[in-house]
């Protein structure tokens, strides 16, 4: 099975030059897996077609990765009405409790009418079933408000997505994206930043974490949006060599990266 990743959005916490914020699209030639919605993303996606059979998965509720769910809801709701849409975009958001940040937002998204979406809730414990070789599992990292790192699992690849996370508790990281083909990392901050921040990665820090865990391939991305990308991957492979960043319309042969670590298709 050749499946294959598209990468829709590779900045944050705003779009700017042609790039949208988080969001990667991977197909296994049955199913679609959308992780993430960032700002921007629904531009790059083939209307109606990625719609079928799609599955999304937000990684937390911060807007810059789930503002799209907007977007998409409104166009999934429309092409029903013109009965180009059959079967509902299934729609998995971090369950958020009253007490819990975030959880405006999440009553926003339950709440969003004009769509054509079966959303469902998740939380690190659940698995979910794709299709009989795919399924996704999860685990929750240290940002600012509850964020679940997503493994997908299908057709022998791994591919495993950080969400937004600081480095700490990477001992449960290392081993939940151990041997992945891929690992898609938020690199946040350059090393001239000089920024601390609990909640968020810079390009040295998912360097380590794809060296530790033994991927084949690392894929930096959540770039700040007046840094030059150049500029996180010469950080990256000063630790890591098979770095490769995202860039929007990226589409990544997952045959080809597990074959020759690192090649991309287009
Ligand atoms: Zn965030
Ligand atoms: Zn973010």
């Amino acid at each position: 099975m050749n499946s294959k990743l598209k990468v829709l959005g590779s900045v944050s916490p705003y779009c700017k030059n042609g790039n949208n914020c988080p969001g990667y699209l991977f197909e296994n030639g049955f199913n679609k897996i959308l992780l993430d919605c960032g700002p921007g993303i629904s531009s790059l996606l083939n209307m109606p077609e990625d719609l079928n059979n799609l599955t999304i998965v937000i990684s937390h509720l911060h807007k810059d990765h789930y503002a799209d769910l907007f977007s998409l809801g409104y166009a999934s709701f429309c092409y029903h009405r013109l009965g180009m849409l059959n079967e509902k975009v299934k729609v998995y958001i971090p369950e958020v409790l009253p007490s819990e940040d975030g959880y405006e937002d999440y009553l926003m998204i339950k709440n969003l009418k004009e769509q054509y979406f079966d959303i469902v809730t998740y939380n690190e414990h659940s698995k979910i079933n794709v299709d009989e070789n795919t399924c996704i599992n999860f685990l929750k990292t240290q940002h600012s408000l509850a964020n679940f790192s997503a493994k997908i699992v299908s057709f022998g690849d791994t591919i495993v997505y950080t969400g937004d996370m600081g480095f700490s508790d990477i001992d449960k990281f290392i081993s939940f994206s151990f041997c992945a083909s891929l690992l898609i990392s938020e690199s946040t901050y350059l090393e001239k930043d000089n920024v601390h921040d609990p909640y968020h990665l810079h390009a040295k820090e998912a360097a380590r974490l794809a060296l530790l865990a033994n991927v084949d391939t690392l894929m930096l991305t959540h770039f700040w949006p007046e840094h030059n990308k150049f500029e996180y991957l010469e950080e990256a492979c000063s630790i890591f060599s098979n770095t490769i960043v995202a860039n929007e319309g990226l589409m990544l042969d997952m045959k080809l990266l597990s074959n020759s670590k690192g090649g991309v298709s287009k």
